[in-house]
């Protein structure tokens, strides 16, 4: 079958892959727990990957969040570009809070709906169904993409997902929403398809539900690691060439305690310019709360045309743990996100501080062991590890570098273009 030599997706070009590109998001990553787990000596089909490839840094966008980021890798953009800055956002034409799970919202096609009109072969698998619609939107099931989550795995059909029964293609059943196994099924899954669909490009994104409960080198989280690395050296083995990043880091959120290290902002704001003058907006919210209690390191603040948006971000920046507070337009350029969904002030708050709106808001009853969250500046940095050689990469690396490095940066492939 005849194709195009390259495909341009949101101005940028990618090369025809020449096998098979799997780019996998591990969700919540931090360096620190492959890099532990590797000198324990518990990943050794990612030390034979990085022996043979590279083992590279870059940065998540701000808001170190899934969604953003996993919008920015797939369209190979910024929020700025495919819209999608947060889990939950203040529509400006209502005026409500608003999930922002709906491809409504999408403002950039994929690289996946791109190569899959050139004639390409495209799977997505995700951990859990919020981010399916997104990642597989405009796809066509016509026996060419597939597109699922294990979470509703055992839902998935021909005509909505291009895939059915694949419980029993992967040998595992439908998992547990809060488990390490909604990601080990991601990977079983990749594996499977790998062989017996044959994709040009494949996308696995797992869910950070473990490394929201686990410090790296944690029996925990060493467990999950050893499990990924199984799949990573079957994956590699049959051949495909495999970018492994992540959607953003993760660093513990306590005090010396053990307890959130929380600012409650709209607590602190209705203190200082009066009830119902402004409104905190944390764009990690989503029904899935339980492992983090909807606690970030990222907010934006709607304020009344009456307030001094000056004085208060300066009141705000004066706080302790404070990262840096932006006026819009300065936030969403430093952090390239959309300027009609986010508020008047850019709020981030740096290491062991979250961010909440009011204490009677947040629910940590659940919170089960010490908080570890992200959001911000502090959780940006994430792997980028290939298992092949690269050349002539634009530093500094982002995680939305992802399918370009794939595609258009494999050492070989570099010098064949030559
Ligand atoms: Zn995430």
């Amino acid at each position: 079958m005849t194709h195009p030599n390259s495909v341009t997706v949101n101005d940028r070009s990618y090369n025809w892959p020449t096998q098979t590109l799997v780019v996998i998001c591990c969700d919540g990553s931090e360096p620190d727990y492959m890099e532990l787990a590797r000198a324990k000596g518990l990943m050794p089909n990612l030390n034979a990957i990085i022996e043979k490839g590279e083992n590279l840094r870059g940065h998540s966008v701000v808001p170190s969040f899934t969604n953003p980021n996993n919008l920015s890798i797939v369209t190979g953009r910024p929020p700025a570009v495919h819209g999608i800055s947060g889990n939950f956002f203040l529509e400006p034409e209502s005026g409500e809070e608003v999930m922002m799970n709906d491809p409504k919202f999408l403002r950039a096609p994929t690289i996946f709906e791109g190569f899959q009109k050139a004639g390409a072969r495209v799977a997505v698998v995700t951990a859990k169904d919020k981010l399916r619609r997104l990642l597989g939107n405009n796809l066509a099931f016509d026996g060419t993409a597939i597109s699922f989550s294990s979470e509703k795995a055992d839902q998935a059909t021909l005509a909505e997902h291009g895939i059915e029964n694949v419980c029993e293609l992967v040998g595992m059943d439908v998992p547990d929403v809060y488990s390490a196994e909604l990601s080990e099924f991601v990977f079983a899954a990749g594996v499977k398809l790998l062989q017996t669909f044959k994709p040009d490009l494949m996308y696995l994104s797992t869910t950070d539900y473990v490394q929201h409960k686990f410090a790296p080198d944690t029996d925990g989280a060493n467990a999950f690691y050893v499990m990924m690395d199984k799949y990573l050296g079957e994956l590699d083995a049959a051949g495909a060439i495999i970018v492994l990043t992540a959607d953003h880091g993760m660093k513990a959120k306590t005090r010396a305690d053990g307890t959130p290290d929380v600012i409650y902002l709209q607590d602190q704001l209705d203190e200082w310019v009066g009830d119902g003058k402004s409104k905190v907006i944390l764009p990690i919210t989503d029904p899935y709360v339980i492992h983090h209690g909807a606690l970030g390191s990222f907010a934006t603040v709607y304020l009344e045309d009456s307030v001094d948006a000056q004085a208060v971000a300066d009141q705000i920046a004066a706080l302790s743990g404070i990262h840096v507070v932006y006026d819009s337009e300065r936030g969403c350029r430093e952090f390239e996100l959309p300027r009609d969904r986010m508020g008047d002030l850019i709020v981030v708050s740096r290491d062991t501080k979250v961010l909440g709106t009011r204490e009677t808001e947040h629910d940590l009853s659940a919170l089960k062991e010490p908080l570890r969250s992200h959001g911000g500046i502090t959780e940006q940095e994430i792997p980028i590890v290939v298992n092949r050689h690269t050349a002539n990469l634009n530093q500094p690396l982002r995680n939305f570098d992802a399918f370009s490095i794939g595609l258009n940066h494999i050492a070989q492939a570099a010098q064949a273009a030559e």
